[in-house]
């Protein structure tokens, strides 16, 4: 391998990689074996069991670590399984500062699952670093943000949140998964923990369920590791193998979907029937700066509320959408389009939800790489 460090564009295709040992396969091989045999008691080459570890799913682990510019990746069978091992590193009595507006699923497992564990949640706003602060007490142990959140594109300061979470000797989690390691690289501003669903744009082909960590300490990455053993939600070698492919292409993906993420914020701000357009991107939206400090782009994710709308003409429209799919998810090559109160955000009360602004009129768009006048047609017919 090179032995000039690799820029991020090549890092998606070479970080981490080697061609396989066995016959110098380019592509890792799909080892989709359970045991591995061994010569004498203990006597194996590195791998015993595909819980601990499996050849694939190390490839992958290394390209994870490489493109979030880490050290230690590990991969789970889902993003939500990744956050689980991350909250098991607690205790009982220790507590969390949460973002407010995040994906409906981290908020279940937080509330529904491990409050009953006694462990306490704070939700807060993270605009203003110095509320975060005022959630802080001797029992906090982890801070955990989304950035930009989902589905309000509220953007937060992760190297403010850093210095904070330094300053109090906690814990700072990113859950990068709209960003991506292309547009963002929560490590380099100080976070200590980077979280995926690489289901979305990790994966990119909207074909299997993953998720993961990425850390840089080696205590911390002993610790998870741990639990990703002793709790078991690996990820797979077939969908490790998926993932590890979809990375390959990160890059030129993400490159479109910010293009086309962009022509479609204008187009829907300019409209005569669109209220408000949610979009990083655009100079008045309230973290712009921060957004442009931190995020190489913008991405191709979008929230607007159609004037004078209801729940049940924000379910007209996206009904009405034909290119874009009606669907849950985000970050495929395809364009998704999602009606958060009815779906993605239906585990959060209504009442918490309008808090964060999730109201019943909101429609959320994952712009794919399709032919940006496809999707502006679309758009166009269903808004009528
Ligand atoms: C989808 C998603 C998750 C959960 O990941 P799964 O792979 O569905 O378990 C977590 N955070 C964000 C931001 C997501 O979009």
């Amino acid at each position: 391998m090179s032995k000039h460090p690799l820029k991020f564009n090549s890092k998606t295709i070479h970080g981490g990689q080697e061609p396989d040992a066995a016959f110098g396969a380019v592509m890792p091989p799909i080892y989709q074996t359970s045991t591995y045999a061994q010569t004498t008691p203990g006597g194996h080459k590195g791998y015993e069991y595909s819980r601990s570890a499996n050849p694939t799913r190390t490839a992958l682990e290394r390209s994870l670590a490489s493109i979030e510019n880490g050290e230690y990746g590990l991969a789970f069978a889902s993003g939500l399984a990744a956050i689980d091992a991350v909250i098991k590193l607690l205790s009982p009595g220790d507590e969390v500062v949460s973002t407010n507006d995040l994906y409906g699923g981290s908020y279940r497992l937080f509330k529904q699952v491990f409050e009953k564990f006694g462990i306490t949640f704070h939700f807060i706003g993270m605009g203003e670093v110095a509320r975060i602060e005022e959630k802080i007490n001797k029992n906090t142990k982890l801070i955990w943000v989304e950035t930009p959140t989902n589905p309000m594109m509220n953007v937060i300061n992760i190297k403010a949140v850093a210095a904070l979470a330094k300053k109090h000797k906690i814990l700072l989690a990113v859950d990068n998964t709209f960003a991506t390691p292309y547009l963002q690289r929560p490590l380099e501003l100080g976070a200590d923990i980077v979280m995926h669903s690489a289901t979305k744009y990790l994966g990119g082909h909207s074909d299997v369920v993953v998720g993961a960590l990425v850390v840089r300490d080696k205590e911390l990455a002993d610790k998870l590791y741990f639990i990703q053993n002793a709790s078991g939600a690996v990820c797979g070698p077939m969908d490790s193998f998926l993932v590890l492919r979809g990375i390959k292409t990160l890059h030129v993906r993400m490159q479109r979907h910010c293009e086309n993420g962009e022509a479609i914020a204008r187009y829907l701000k300019k409209h005569s029937k669109i209220e408000k357009v949610y979009w990083p991107g655009f100079e008045e939206h309230p973290n712009h700066e921060v957004a442009k400090s931190q995020m190489s782009d913008f991405g191709g994710m979008i929230s607007f509320i159609p004037k004078g709308s209801n729940f049940k003409d924000a379910v007209k429209i996206v009904e009405k959408l034909q290119v874009f799919t009606l669907a849950e998810s985000l970050g495929g090559v395809e364009s998704l389009a999602g009606h958060p109160a009815s779906m993605t955000h239906a585990s959060i009360p209504k009442e918490e939800r309008e808090k964060s602004g999730v109201v019943d009129s909101l429609i959320r768009l994952s712009v794919g790489i399709e032919d940006v006048d496809d999707l502006i047609a679309d758009l166009e017919q269903a808004i009528g």
